[in-house]
């Protein structure tokens, strides 16, 4: 059961992120969830999930991500979905696993 124990694994560094990013978070209402949630800027997505800036701007190409583009003309990124992706998973399983 790899796949149940990366979900785990990724939960709980998520927790930790938000715990300690949430000073500096914005809850904006996602148009795609419907609710209000965090929402971070690619580059503050890409330095809390400590991925590449252009991995975060191909989720959001291929849909992965929900966006919310504000007046100023910035992208805001939904933290569900942030979450929610596939490559997030991928990387923390990939660490745990790195033999
Ligand atoms: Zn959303």
């Amino acid at each position: 059961m790899k796949a149940r124990r990366a979900i785990t694994i990724t939960t709980q560094s998520d927790e930790a992120i938000i715990l300690r990013s949430s000073k500096a978070t914005t809850a904006v209402n996602c148009p795609q969830c419907s609710v209000e949630v965090p929402m971070f800027s690619p580059e503050q997505a890409a330095t809390l999930f400590r991925l590449p800036l252009r991995q975060i701007y191909r989720a959001i190409e291929a849909g992965q991500l929900h966006f919310k583009e504000t007046a100023g003309g910035a992208v805001l990124l939904c933290l569900n979905s942030l979450k929610q992706l596939p490559s997030l998973a991928g990387i923390s399983s990939s660490q745990n696993q790195n033999r």
